[in-house]
């Protein structure tokens, strides 16, 4: 008899192989905004008991971000800054995220901070809010919309 956790385990398989390498490449771009979320929030300069991210838009935010990862003990990897499916590879002043469209500091948790967009082939796109929640959604969804419009190149 098949236990419930060998089920799953080959179920977890059958659907890796049924997706592709893109999609394994799509979660490691999720994986990518997931981490540049975890690093503004370690790299942020505390004031006054309050956290303060660089006021840099666009994509001159992750760069902002970059420069003060670099100077960390470990240094931060610059192919976290690159989506795996773009074909570049990470390097300083180098990203293929867009940021924030406005001061981040001003924006609401739930305001699109970051994405990934006009890369993937089936035009899907990831997207980071200020809260950390990731997701990839497709062309058709309203998250989509949004992200064009909260974030920019
Ligand atoms: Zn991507």
């Amino acid at each position: 008899m098949t236990s419930p956790r060998v089920a799953l385990a080959l179920l977890a398989c059958a659907l890796v192989a049924a997706c592709g390498p893109s999609t394994a490449k799509k979660t490691l771009c999720a994986n990518n905004l997931r981490e540049l979320w975890v690093c503004q929030i370690q790299f942020a300069k505390k004031e006054a008991g309050r956290t303060v991210l660089p006021s840099a838009t666009g994509s001159a935010f992750w760069l902002a971000i970059q420069e003060v990862g670099a100077a960390a003990n470990p240094p931060l990897d610059a192919d976290v800054f690159v989506c795996p499916l773009s074909g570049k590879s990470g390097g300083k002043g180098v990203t293929t995220y867009r940021g924030p469209r406005k001061d981040i500091n001003t924006l609401p948790e739930s305001a699109v901070i970051g994405s990934c967009s006009g890369i993937h082939s089936d035009e899907s796109m990831c997207v980071l809010k200020k809260d950390g929640s990731v997701r990839v959604v497709e062309k058709s969804s309203p998250l989509h919309q949004q992200a064009i419009a909260e974030t920019a190149p």
